[in-house]
């Protein structure tokens, strides 16, 4: 059987750990699984573009699982009232090719992108860094928010989006649920800017966008670049990055994706694993800006996948459903027709089994 993890099932189980729990147990998975990089089998994500958005399909595997995840990107569906952002994935068994978990990943995206904001920033950020711009505030923000106030000590955040009830929501839900982080409305992203140690930004828009621009930037910054993650759709000016040391999860599809496809292809970056490794030098100096570009990387798919599943397991959470037949006669799968023919129980269900089975 495969255990399936629905948004209830999921919610629950986030619920019953606490977000800021939950988001410390990833970042622990997160970091656990980049520093065996070579471990993995690894690809650029398989990119379906059109006119509005975006569907990709992320694989990736060790020895052990493979991982997959289906997410869109639309940022036009804000307008339609519905989610910019949708996922759902699978973690199978390697050695039989057995799907062990089959579960909704929309909410687990936005846990797993704070996770890694955060295990970056912790790795690239001024240690003392206390204040954080955060642009864009919609279904990412508050996520990002909790990580930072609660992984880096992050304790003021200034807010800015050009909808205004975007922000309004970031600030309702971050006063009831993390108390302690002040939180204050900026008029401009250039307010919410000025004197921040971190600059989040998490924004949505289908097009080569300049959110940030050289004259906000000051020494010391660390830049979490969150919303440029596809070809024609950036947040940073190119002189921000051009000022800066840039590291990315996995280069060659961030080369495709990421904020620095506005550059050449031979422009210096590194990868953040080499860092977290001890093999690559993150920030050089307390002054040097530095940016983490971040697209989404199959590896913090799968691990939000493995840390669900363990979790699922434990609290025996979701349900075990028949994805796959069962294997009591495995060359007989045409018997399986058959089979719920004769459990047809009622008219309506043996005449839809009549008709399976006519086909
Ligand atoms: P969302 O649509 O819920 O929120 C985006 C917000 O950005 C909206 O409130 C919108 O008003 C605001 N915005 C757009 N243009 C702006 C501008 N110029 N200045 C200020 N605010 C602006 O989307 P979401 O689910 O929060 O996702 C945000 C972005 O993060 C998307 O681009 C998405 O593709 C990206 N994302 C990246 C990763 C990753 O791993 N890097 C993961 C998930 C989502």
């Amino acid at each position: 059987m495969t255990r399936f993890l629905d948004v209830p099932a999921t919610s629950q189980l986030i619920a019953r750990s606490g977000v800021a729990r939950f988001l410390r147990e990833l970042v622990d998975t997160l970091r656990a699984d980049y520093l065996r990089w070579n471990d993995f089998d690894k690809s650029p994500r398989v990119a379906c573009h059109s006119p509005e958005g975006v569907i990709e399909l992320m694989p990736i595997a060790d020895a052990r699982l493979f991982g997959f995840k289906y997410v869109n990107g639309h940022p036009v569906n804000a307008e339609r009232g519905i989610h910019t952002v949708m996922a759902f994935g699978a973690l199978a068994d390697v050695d039989t090719g057995y799907p062990l978990l089959l579960a909704e990943l929309t909410l687990t995206t936005a846990l797993r992108t704070a996770a890694t904001s955060a295990l970056a920033a912790r790795a690239l950020a001024r240690p003392d860094s206390r204040t954080m711009a955060l642009i864009g505030n919609g279904a990412q923000s508050e996520f990002q928010a909790i990580a930072f106030h609660t992984q880096l000590g992050i304790d003021h955040i200034r807010v800015f989006d050009i909808d205004e009830h975007a922000t309004d929501k970031l600030i309702r839900n971050l006063s009831s649920s993390m108390p302690a982080l002040q939180v204050t409305r900026a008029a401009s992203v250039a307010e919410a800017v000025r004197g921040a140690d971190i600059v989040t930004t998490v924004t949505a828009d289908k097009a080569y966008a300049t959110i940030v621009t050289p004259e906000m930037i000051e020494p010391g910054m660390h830049l979490n670049a969150v919303g440029g993650d596809c070809p024609g759709k950036t947040e940073l000016h190119a002189d921000v990055l051009r000022a800066s040391r840039v590291f990315v999860e996995y280069e060659p599809q961030t080369r495709i994706e990421g904020d620095i496809q506005q550059l050449p292809a031979d422009f210096p970056v590194v990868e953040l694993w080499r860092v977290l490794r001890g093999e690559a030098a993150g920030r050089e100096s307390a002054s040097q800006i530095t940016v983490f570009d971040s697209v989404g990387f199959a590896l913090e798919d799968y691990s939000a996948l493995r840390y669900l599943y363990a979790l699922a397991q434990q609290h025996d959470a979701g349900v075990d459903i028949s994805l796959i037949p069962p294997a009591t006669d495995p060359k007989n799968l045409f018997a399986l027709i058959g089979e719920s023919r004769e459990h047809a129980s009622d008219a309506r269900d043996a005449a839809v089994a009549e008709m399976a089975f006519a086909r």
